[in-house]
């Protein structure tokens, strides 16, 4: 069953409630438009998060960049990055941005990895979700959204990551919450779909997908494949 089947059956065996009809929709919409988008684009769980971390604030070709970088320094690893001084750590992940700030923040994730687990991601995963979360935001630069996209990316665990992108749609369609913060958007969809690790991935990845390239601060609104539903049009 692919994430599209997953989401709808999950409305047919809620007896379609109104907000999980609609998120189920949404989705629908984007997958038939825009096909599954294989997200998290990373070459291992350490990526993901090195990625999650330097992604803050950055275009994401940027971050590619700086992962290049560290790749082709042979620093892609708890072990090398810690080894590797901090001014030249800064260096190769220049590309990112607020590189010195970033240096310091991944590596006191590299700090907090190796004291807490011996550089074991997969001890670190086998903490279940609100542990795992509570550990990730304790440690410094690590926020709601890189510890989400962290559970969801490289640990594959059912959380739901709420960004810019997915809160300006959502706004847009007049489907925000009342009061419309990190907690009581990701409330939204974890409220009312079935917590399935595949369906948050690709629902996450799609709403990036049509942030970036339709509903941008400037919507093209005559391109969308929401236009029928949307209630910034149906305003107009
Ligand atoms: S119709 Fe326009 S405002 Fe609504 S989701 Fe699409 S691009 Fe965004």
């Amino acid at each position: 069953m692919d994430s599209l089947e997953r989401a709808e059956s999950d409305t047919g065996r809620s007896g379609h409630r109104p907000l999980e009809r609609q998120l189920t929709e949404v989705y629908r919409l984007f997958f038939n438009h825009y096909g599954p988008q294989h997200w998290w684009p990373a070459d291992s769980p350490f990526e993901v998060i090195v990625g999650a971390i330097l992604t803050q604030s950055a275009a994401w070709g940027n971050v590619e960049k700086a992962i290049l970088n560290l790749k082709q320094a042979e620093a892609l690893d708890p072990l090398s990055l810690r080894q590797l001084p901090l001014d030249e750590l800064a260096e190769l992940i220049y590309p990112s941005g607020y590189y010195n700030a970033k240096a310091l923040k991944l590596k006191s994730f590299i700090e907090y990895l190796g004291n807490a687990y011996q550089d074991s991601l997969e001890r670190l995963f086998s903490l279940d979700v609100p542990s795992l979360r509570r550990e990730l935001l304790s440690i410094h630069g690590i926020g709601p959204e890189t510890a989400d996209s962290i559970i969801l990316y490289a640990a594959h665990k059912p959380v739901f990551v709420i960004d810019a992108y997915t809160q300006r749609i959502f706004s847009r369609l007049g489907l925000s919450p009342p009061r419309g913060n990190y907690a009581t958007f990701q409330a939204l969809f974890m409220e009312n779909l079935s917590p399935d690790e595949k369906l948050f991935n690709e629902y996450h990845a799609l709403l990036v997908r049509h942030g970036k390239e339709v509903c941008k601060k400037v919507p093209l609104c005559d391109q969308c494949c929401l236009r029928q539903i949307c209630l910034h049009l149906i305003q107009r």
